[in-house]
């Protein structure tokens, strides 16, 4: 396969100089750990304070992550990253939300971005988190399948008309919407709900897409049962592989109480697991589509060849490629550029609101060593081309 992700010249090609130089210190600043760790106390605790940071988060850390603080904001990102062939996702980034006026606040914006999907070519996808519609504590009920007290229970179906509203709402406007995966001691409730949605929604197409975190070991397992299901009740499946974003917090919850961790047992291992979930997807194309969310470069360019080997074409909607804005910009642009469905996630929300979303982006980055040396070593490359 031929190696697309290596021009910076398409991949930076929306970046003015300064915004390259700030795309490059910034990454630098990431790949120091101590630093972020320090950094990001002393932010939790500014903002805490109510210390006046947020212009100083938004012109550094924020910007370069994020579209803006509502959807209006990042238009103009959309409009632009769309002329270069690159769709964007708006994600509405608030996490941690427990209160349920703001769990039915996270409903309406959904429904909002549901609208722009619909109007917008640009947007092709909607997307949620289940701890957006749902308390955590919650689904973590549900999850274990223990005894729900009354309350509890008027709760959960608060929860599942929240669900059920945004795919209805998805299925009339013929757009599609993408939930998200989070930890994995809330995830059987999550994938539940999730199929009963498929059930309800994905009889002609895939409207709603659930997502595997192929870092787990019984996720091939998991599509195969998807499979199996999918064909007996006549239901498309839209899913969202990713690697898995909760590494840490889930071997430490599994040493912490003594059971064996859902995780592979190492980065190799989940590699092959994520590899092989989209080979075994790409071969059931009449019940699946596709979307692969992830910077990893060699995944990428082996699903390119397995489209390749099928005879499948670039811009097939059934295979769509994705990434987070602000990271892998050389996957992103190279992919459009060559005719494949590349989105990035967009996040946007008020600064203090997607601050956990940026912690992780940044702890993230600094563990992943090998991400952020990549990003460090284009942003050079291109910083040399530009004579920076
Ligand atoms: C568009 C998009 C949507 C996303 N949506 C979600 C989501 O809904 N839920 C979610 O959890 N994450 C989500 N993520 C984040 C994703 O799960 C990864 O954290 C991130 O993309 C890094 O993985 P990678 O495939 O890019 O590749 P790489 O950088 O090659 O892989 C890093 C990943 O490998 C795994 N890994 C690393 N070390 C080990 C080890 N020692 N043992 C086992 N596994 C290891 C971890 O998952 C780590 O994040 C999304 C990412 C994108 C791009």
């Amino acid at each position: 396969m031929k190696q697309i992700f290596e021009d910076t010249s398409i991949a930076f090609r929306l970046k003015s100089d300064s915004e390259l130089e700030r795309a490059y210190f910034l990454f630098k600043l990431i790949a120091n750990q101590p630093l972020v760790k320090i950094g990001t106390a002393v932010t939790n605790f500014a903002l805490n304070a109510h210390l006046p940071v947020e212009g100083l988060i938004r012109a550094t850390v924020f910007d370069h992550f994020c579209g803006g603080v509502n959807e209006k904001d990042c238009m103009s990102v959309i409009d632009n990253m769309y002329e270069a062939g690159v769709y964007s996702i708006l994600d509405y980034s608030v996490e941690g939300k427990t209160v349920e006026n703001q769990l039915d606040h996270a409903l309406e914006k959904i429904l909002k971005v549901l609208d722009f999907v619909k109007e917008k070519q640009a947007i092709p996808f909607a997307v949620f988190k289940p701890t957006a519609f749902a308390r955590f504590g919650l689904l973590e009920k549900v999850n274990q399948k223990a005894n729900l007290s009354e309350d509890e229970k008027a709760e959960w179906q608060r929860v599942v008309n929240r669900y059920d509203q945004v795919c209805k709402k998805a299925h009339q406007l013929d757009v599609s919407l993408l939930i998200d995966a989070e930890e994995s001691w809330i995830q059987e409730a999550a994938d539940t709900l999730a199929w009963e949605m498929m059930l309800k929604y994905n009889k002609e197409k895939p409207v709603v897409f659930n997502t595997a975190q192929m870092y787990r070991w019984d996720r091939l397992e998991f599509l195969n049962r998807l499979y199996q299901n999918a064909k007996e009740y006549g239901v498309k499946v839209g899913i969202k592989a990713v690697r898995g974003a909760y590494m840490e917090k889930e071997n430490n919850r599994a040493e912490e109480h003594n059971y064996k961790s859902p995780i592979c047992e190492s980065k190799q291992a989940t590699d092959i697991n994520f590899d092989e979930g989209i080979v075994f997807m790409a071969e059931r194309l009449d019940v699946f589509t596709i979307f692969a969310g992830t910077h990893n470069e060699e995944s990428s360019y082996k699903l390119m060849q397995i489209m390749a080997d099928k005879g499948i074409d670039n811009s097939d909607q059934s295979i769509w490629f994705g990434q987070l804005y602000g990271m892998s910009d050389n996957i992103s642009y190279n992919l459009a550029a060559n005719g494949y469905n590349a989105a990035k996630y967009l996040p946007y929300g008020p600064v203090r609101d997607v601050m956990p979303y940026l912690i992780r982006r940044a702890e993230e980055n600094t563990s992943v060593a090998g991400q952020t040396s990549r990003e460090l070593e284009l942003l050079r490359k291109e910083r040399n081309r530009r004579k920076m």
